[in-house]
């Protein structure tokens, strides 16, 4: 018997050698495919979320540059016909402008975040122009709404250090959005266009972006409740930024 047992080993024994090094190659591969899944997804600096890694079936649908009169209310009735919850990053401007709407965002439940006073580039200006802005949109939600943001989208997604000091001066937390989720809806690329962009790649824990401002956001209003029919049946549910973030 041990004869056979040497010679069989023997007989194999390149073959094993070969075995463990494809196994090792596919191990490796879904390593690295992993690894880059996940920086697909956002960057690492610690003072940014642009996901949150969670094993709950959640995602925060996000809107930014709003209140405006033409959308806004529209895709608070939409939400609002799906059980779902959203966040908001208003410019401080368009919240003086349409006082009565974010005050109804909040009525609904959502979350409301800062988004400027007066949607600078953020990285472009001084750490006083950006505490300055930031402290005057934060004051104007707080007058309108009684609630203090406190969560930062910065416009165009821009930061640089200035950026990250003036949002820890001012206690804002920055959050993005995840790199699979932006929609691109202010392009007004086509209803299908926004859905496939938003469907294709979701998974628990995204932050996804889409505008209520800006244009005319009609196309993200005609996407909103397809994407929200598609994901309820895949078992999503919809959170605002602040509970996905208490969810990692
Ligand atoms: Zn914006």
């Amino acid at each position: 018997m041990t004869g056979f047992f040497t010679v069989s080993i023997r007989r194999y024994y390149p073959y094993w050698k070969l075995v463990l090094a494809v196994l090792l190659f596919i191990v490796g591969m879904i390593e690295w495919h992993q690894s880059e899944a996940v920086s697909l997804r956002g960057g690492t600096n610690p003072q940014i979320t642009w996901y949150v890694k969670t094993t709950h079936k959640v995602v925060a649908l996000t809107f930014d540059d709003g209140p405006w009169k033409s959308s806004t209310p529209k895709i608070l009735h939409i939400l609002k016909t799906h059980h779902a919850v959203a966040t908001f990053f208003v410019i401080g401007q368009q919240v003086l402008r349409n006082p009565q709407i974010v005050q109804q965002e909040i009525h609904d439940k959502m979350e409301v975040g800062n988004h400027t006073y007066s949607h600078i580039n953020l990285a472009r200006h001084s750490l006083s122009e950006d505490v300055a802005d930031l402290k005057k949109a934060n004051e104007t939600i707080k007058k309108v709404t009684g609630i203090t943001p406190t969560l930062l989208r910065t416009p165009y997604g821009t930061y640089n250090k200035v950026v990250l000091q003036a949002a820890q001066m001012t206690h804002l937390h920055i959050v993005m959005w995840s790199w699979t989720e932006d929609t691109r809806d202010w392009s007004n690329p086509g209803v299908e266009t926004i859905v496939s962009r938003v469907l294709s790649h979701i998974q628990p824990g995204d932050i996804v972006l889409f505008h209520d401002g800006g244009s005319n956001r009609r196309q993200t209003i005609e996407a909103l409740p397809i994407i929200l029919k598609d994901l309820t049946l895949r078992g999503y549910r919809f959170v605002t930024v602040s509970q996905l973030m208490k969810m990692q």
